[in-house]
């Protein structure tokens, strides 16, 4: 259950630099973001704080640690982007959940750091503020037509069919009957699998009711999924690239250029000579390269089995032009070729494929934080091991980043976890005697439930969230649907949780 907001937690001594004086005596960190990385971070916070108590002999080092989100349920991705029929993926949530519950440990939802609250408001109140809010923007194709109504980014599907509140859940009517998929990353092979797998499937995961009802009535026949190089460069995990060949039902054909398929490399078993160059950047003894390969090559060579639905990899194509008119009704392709210098270079062969929706799943990007440094190019928090660098390269005391936004969207859930150990040794590092100047919460500042409270804004506590989960878990019951049925809509959320105001 959560603390109360009020209050200043007791005294502290040990080896940790913590505050000029009596008032300032607990470490207190606010974490923007309750994804994996904040979570992660909260953990690492309170379990490093235990062991340099136990190094100080004990002393009793405390830290709270107030996790705050924009939105009024925890987990960012895990819940609102990993895919509803991976649910050992999901019950990374449970995991997640321990460190939400721990006394030391705070969530504060419905605050968005440049709305309700301010770096300036964190800073006054906090010790030190870690930035963990991921990269919630999708990248563009940069292609005449994209804004045609039938095109979309993968990421605002993915968010329709997890059932998140910002996704009008009528969004997604399915009327297509075949769909473009741009990318070749997992979320192309997720967004393909929602795509290509019977409604039926669904029934027991968390689907909200209305993405079911679409997913039932989906004309989608055919899923192209397009990539601009060939299967020896695709970022595909083994695992997840298999599974979309096991789905009964469903055929996959395998469109690519002669000499850069699967197997296709010099040397390689079931080569033949004269077979295609290794595409630049593809190291044959990478073990996700050979294992997709191997896939790869064996969906080449099997025929269709006449199921209902068919995923077409289309390799080395890349997008030039969604055309219309109105809306989506084909996507112009042109042929690519590996490069002299890396990638893929255009080859001035352009195909027209009839497709009703293009789904674009070309990476993802982090939103600026007002007031926190950010580095446009690469689209991170610059740091170093998690210290915030300023204009002149140097720490900002007090500042701190972690996952998606310290390092790029890169890696699994797991790869978080490092990350925010790494970003809070800094953290604890700088506080020690000797280390860089630390920041200190202003003694004389109101806690931010003062400051929040005189601007009209209530946090959304823990037990409101509980709310938001068990009407969840009954409303699962009650359809006889798995364990969990999602609520969409922000309505949805505020009647359940019984926060006035979280949308
Ligand atoms: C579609 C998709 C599917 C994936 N599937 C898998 C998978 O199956 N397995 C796997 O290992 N990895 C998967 N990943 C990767 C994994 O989700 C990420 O590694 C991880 O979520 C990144 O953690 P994060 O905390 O940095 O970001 P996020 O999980 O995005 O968390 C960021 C949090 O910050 C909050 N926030 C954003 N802006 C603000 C703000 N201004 N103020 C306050 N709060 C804010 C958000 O609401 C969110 O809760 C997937 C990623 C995507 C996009």
């Amino acid at each position: 259950m959560t603390a109360p907001l009020r209050g200043r937690p007791g005294p502290v001594s040990g080896g940790l630099d913590l505050g000029p004086g009596p008032g300032t005596q607990v470490l207190r960190v606010a974490v923007v973001g309750s994804g994996p990385a904040g979570l992660y971070t909260a953990e690492a916070l309170v379990k490093q704080t235990a062991q340099a108590a136990q190094a100080a002999d004990g002393a009793a080092v405390r830290v709270t640690v107030d996790v705050l989100d924009r939105l009024p349920t925890p987990y960012g991705l895990v819940r609102y982007g990993v895919a509803p029929d991976h649910p050992s993926i999901r019950s990374i949530a449970d995991y997640l959940r321990r460190v939400l519950e721990d006394p030391r440990v705070r969530f504060l939802g419905g605050l968005r750091l440049g709305g309700e609250v301010t770096r300036e408001m964190l800073l006054s109140c906090y010790d030190a503020v870690v930035y963990a809010t991921g990269a919630p923007l999708d990248r563009r194709l940069g292609v005449p037509g994209e804004e045609l109504p039938g095109s979309a980014a993968a990421a605002d599907f993915v968010r329709w069919y997890c059932g998140h509140p910002d996704a009008d859940p009528g969004r997604f009517a399915l009327d297509a009957v075949s769909v473009a998929v741009i990318g070749a990353g997992n979320v192309a092979l997720d967004v393909a699998r929602v795509l290509a797998r019977p409604a039926a499937d669904f029934g027991p995961t968390d689907v909200p009711d209305p993405v079911l009802a679409a997913l039932a009535a989906s004309r989608v026949r055919e899923i192209h999924v397009i990539s601009r190089r060939g299967p020896a460069e695709a970022r595909f995990t083994t695992k997840e690239l298999r599974e979309l060949g096991g789905l009964p039902g469903v055929d996959i054909a395998v469109d690519a250029s002669p000499g850069h398929l699967a197997g296709a490399f010099p040397g390689d078993a079931g080569a033949s000579p004269g077979d295609g160059v290794r595409p630049p950047g593809a190291d044959p003894a990478d073990r996700r390269v050979r294992g997709n390969l191997a896939v790869v090559a064996d969906w080449a060579a099997r025929g269709p089995h006449g199921g209902g639905r068919r995923v077409c990899f289309r390799f080395w194509r890349r997008p030039v032009e969604v055309l219309g008119p109105g809306r989506v009704t084909a996507l112009r392709l042109e042929r690519t070729a590996p490069g002299a210098a890396g990638g893929a270079v255009g080859t001035g062969v352009y195909e027209v494929l009839p497709v009703q929706l293009v789904l674009r799943s070309v990476g993802y990007r982090s939103a600026p934080l007002a007031g926190v440094p950010f580095d446009e190019r690469r689209a991170v928090v610059p740091n170093a091991e998690g210290r915030v660098l300023g204009a002149d390269g140097r720490p900002r005391p007090g500042e701190y980043v972690a996952g998606w936004l310290k390092r790029g969207p890169s890696g699994v859930i797991g790869t978080n976890k490092a990350d925010a150990a790494q970003t809070v040794r800094s953290l604890l590092a700088d506080r020690l005697p000797g280390g860089a100047p630390p920041h200190h919460a202003d003694p004389g500042a109101p806690p931010l439930a003062e400051r929040l409270a005189a601007r009209g804004v209530r946090p959304v506590t823990y037990a409101e969230w509980l709310g938001i989960d068990e009407r969840e878990h009954r409303t699962a019951a009650a359809l006889g649907r798995g364990e969990r049925v999602k609520l969409s809509g922000w309505d949805a959320l505020n009647t359940a949780s019984g926060h006035p105001r979280s949308g």
